[in-house]
């Protein structure tokens, strides 16, 4: 393992990249043996029903890309893309339907709604046995009780990356910057199950950086691109970065990518922009031991996660072990 040389501007020595989306694939190949499995043994196969509402260019990418991955492990998908008009009244009946339906095992709805749509009360009338986005109050009750339930995806995916990383969590102390229902509160969770020590952090939290220099392990949800420097980690830690962030300037480029910012600035004049997280990749690497890149990183495995809470849906529906 490539390690990194402690805070050390300048050094050759780089953090190690975590490789999200081998893992990812090695999830959705497990998942597809289990998928073989439920129809050879119990003659079922998984069903996921997408729910869209309105044009949102990048849920519908998001949803496209929940489909394909269905396919490829050999689950059953439906994409119901609803009219921006829809109103939240006819979401709440097929959402009834779709609750009703027996051969209909998980249900996402992908967020975020049009803004006269209140998304609590659509999650909320989503049946909990089949929220396999783990958005229900039931599930996440459950889940801060340490309760078995359906994990939100991006986290139960960092937790994955980690193990099969071999990143020890127990003991460890963990920071998680962003308290967002589907990624920085259920990632402390996740974390203080699995015992190690969590502090959460957000906007109004004073001296950032001292508080994150703490953790061996860092978790980055915050929506802003780059924005964790070589002065926010400790060295030598994993630092997790989940942010997705589209960044369409050359400057913002090179003072990510550093001497490598010539590909980015490649994939910018092409597609109009390229993604980064909310970590700055050029002075993590000088610092940090491990971390995830973006793309590549932590993305790839939310979806692979969707996968598997589908499966278990289907099991745990039919009373299946
Ligand atoms: P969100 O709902 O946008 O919330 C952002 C959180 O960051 C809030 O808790 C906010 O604090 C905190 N924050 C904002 N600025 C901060 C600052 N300067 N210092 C400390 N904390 C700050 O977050 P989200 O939905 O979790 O999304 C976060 C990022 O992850 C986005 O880039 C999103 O695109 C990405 N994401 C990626 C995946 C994936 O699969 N890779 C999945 C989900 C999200 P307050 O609570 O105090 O406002």
């Amino acid at each position: 393992m490539q390690s990194a040389e402690s805070g050390k501007k300048g050094t050759t020595c780089k953090a190690e990249l975590l490789d999200g989306a081998a893992i990812a694939q090695q999830i959705k190949r497990e998942v597809a043996q289990e998928v073989t499995q439920l129809s050879l043994e119990y003659q079922v196969r998984p069903c996921l029903a997408a729910v869209r509402v309105g044009d949102d260019p990048a849920s519908a990418v998001y949803v496209r890309n929940k489909i394909r991955a269905s396919e490829e492990v050999g689950i059953r998908s439906e994409h119901h893309a609803l009219p921006a008009t829809t109103t939240a009244i006819e979401l709440l009946d097929l959402i009834a339907s779709l609750n009703t339906r027996g051969d209909v095992d998980g249900i996402l709805v992908q967020l975020p709604l049009p803004r006269e749509i209140e998304e609590a009360r659509i999650i909320e009338a989503i049946d909990p046995d089949k929220d396999v986005d783990g958005f229900h109050p039931v599930n996440i009750g459950r889940l801060s009780m340490g309760r078995p339930t359906f994990v939100p995806c991006t986290p139960a995916g960092i937790i994955e990356l980690l193990d099969r990383s071999k990143i020890p969590i127990s003991g460890a102390n963990a920071c998680v910057v962003g308290r967002s229902q589907i990624v920085g509160r259920p990632m402390a969770q996740l974390l203080l199950q699995r015992d190690a020590t969590v502090t959460i952090c957000h906007s109004r939290t004073r001296d950032l950086a001292a508080v994150t220099r703490q953790a061996e392990i860092l978790v980055v949800a915050i929506g802003r691109p780059g924005f964790i420097e070589r002065e926010h980690i400790k060295p030598g830690a994993t630092v997790i970065d989940v942010g997705m962030n589209k960044i369409t300037d050359e400057t913002t480029a090179r003072r990510l990518f550093g001497a490598e910012a010539d590909k980015r600035l490649e994939t910018i004049s092409k597609r109009g922009y390229t993604l980064v997280g909310d970590v700055n990749p050029a002075e993590a690497d000088e610092v940090a031991g491990r971390r995830t890149p973006v793309p590549g990183g932590v993305g790839l495995l939310t979806v692979a996660m969707l996968m598997r809470n589908t499966v278990k849906a289907a099991r745990q529906r039919r009373g299946l072990r």
